[in-house]
């Protein structure tokens, strides 16, 4: 690759975040590397939706038509209670259908940028762990483990993956996208603080012949957070967020969830529950139960980390910040944060801009994480207030699907401002 020449920055973590970070990098001209430890991309949805404004970034890789085409276009949120809708909140012009939050299965935002990045000459290095790095005077030198299959077996076949061999990489720059375990932030010694309660949710997606229009549903009942996507080809997802105590200490509670023991997963998100949380927490949902393609309890922590990067290493997506999983921030949000970093790193490679320029440029994204996090008071209701919302303030920051000025913009439309 490069004509012998070596790549000047290493990616690690295929992640929609890195391969975004490869792919802004490889159009601005850089010799980018992205290794990933997987043996592909996720083969799920995870993070379903890209904002408004993350279909826009697409643009500038002509994606926005191939994303549209696998997607269901939402353009509004609603705000429900299991009394039926409270409030109803506009994302985009809804007689613009190019215009709007894209809900997307990650698997397939993922397909779509290794697709970009082969076709800009850059192919994902599957199966390479970074292991270590080490910062220079002006390099960063990285060591990647190649994991290959090592068979073994007689009686029952195994297969594992051993380390077949160590690459060293000497780049003059490295972004950390390797997700809320990453190596990239361990080897920078940042603390990764928790801002918050880990929350759980039992989240189905299912074939259903409900109308759900091109809305987002999110629902409040006593402390949880539900939300209820459409999703291309005619199903849905919803998410339950679990009372708190289900993922404590064991308790005798009358609730069925409050299951003693602790968490038993499997038991939370079986037929029985389904039921039990569409009849207590949305009434009003009078779709049928088809087939449940997908199940499963996740847990969302939040945190965040001290400091986005330094020097030559920075961080950008789950890497660097989590959150809850309703307004698919962590990930569009990380979108962003790779695209600067990318338009920064160009800067300093090619134009001689100081390293102090991506140091300000991930410091204003700390500080807006902070303000997702609602460190420093989180949004606020005024008089015009309509009090049903005002109760739900503080919940809602993480719901709006948005960050920056959009989501000022759309917490204004609910009288919140920060
Ligand atoms: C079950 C589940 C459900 C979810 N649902 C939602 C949801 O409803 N809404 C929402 O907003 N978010 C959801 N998420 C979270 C969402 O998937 C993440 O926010 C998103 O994937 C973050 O993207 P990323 O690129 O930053 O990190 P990731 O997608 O985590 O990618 C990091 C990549 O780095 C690789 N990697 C790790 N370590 C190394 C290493 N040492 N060397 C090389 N590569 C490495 C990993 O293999 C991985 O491919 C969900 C996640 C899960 C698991």
């Amino acid at each position: 690759m490069f004509g012998g020449k070596k790549p000047e920055v290493l990616v690690a973590g295929a992640g929609p975040v890195g391969q975004l970070a490869a792919l802004a990098l490889a159009k601005h001209g850089v010799r980018v590397e992205i290794v990933d430890t997987g043996i592909w991309a996720c083969s799920h949805s995870y993070a379903l939706a890209l904002h408004r404004e993350s279909l826009s970034l697409l643009d500038h890789f002509g994606l926005r038509d191939a994303a549209l085409r696998k997607a269901c276009p939402v353009h509004t949120m609603g705000l429900y209670d299991e009394s039926g809708r409270r409030a109803r909140i506009a994302l985009s012009a809804e007689d613009n259908p190019r215009d709007c939050m894209a809900v997307l299965r990650q698997d397939a935002i993922e397909a779509l940028f290794e697709k970009a990045l082969e076709d800009a000459g850059v192919k994902i290095g599957w199966r390479r762990e970074l292991v270590d790095l080490a910062t220079g005077a002006d390099h960063v030198e990285a060591k990647v483990n190649r994991l290959e299959r090592d068979s073994r077996g007689y009686v029952v076949a195994r297969t594992e993956w051993v380390v077949g061999a160590t690459e060293k990489f000497e780049v003059p720059f490295v972004v950390g996208a390797d997700g809320y375990e990453s190596e990239t932030r361990r080897s920078l010694g940042v603390e990764f603080d928790e801002t918050g309660e880990a929350e759980y949710f039992a989240i189905f997606e299912f074939q259903t012949d409900a109308d759900l229009g091109s809305e987002m549903r999110v629902c409040f009942v006593g402390d949880t957070v539900n939300v209820l996507w459409p999703l291309p080809g005619g199903g849905c997802r919803w998410s339950f967020q679990l009372p708190e105590s289900a993922s404590r200490e064991p308790r005798r509670d009358k609730d069925r969830l409050l299951l003693s023991g602790g968490l038993e997963h499997s038991k939370l998100v079986d037929d029985a529950h389904l039921k039990q949380f569409l009849e207590e927490r949305a009434p009003w949902f009078s779709g049928s139960v088809g087939h449940i393609a997908w199940r499963m309890v996740a847990r969302f922590e939040r945190r965040l980390a001290k400091s986005f990067g330094q020097h030559r290493i920075w961080l950008a997506g789950d890497a660097a910040h989590t959150t809850g999983p309703v307004g698919v921030q962590s990930m569009n949000a990380g979108l962003f944060e790779a695209w600067d970093l990318a338009r920064m790193i160009k800067r300093s490679l090619h134009e001689g801009a100081p390293l102090c320029d991506i140091a300000s440029a991930s410091a204003r994204w700390q500080a807006e994480w902070q303000r997702l996090h609602g460190i420093g008071g989180g949004l606020k209701a005024g008089p015009q207030t309509d009090p049903w919302v005002a109760e739900h303030a503080a919940a809602l920051l993480s719901c709006f699907p948005a960050h920056g000025k959009r989501l000022d913009e759309i917490a204004a439309q609910v009288n919140l401002s920060f």
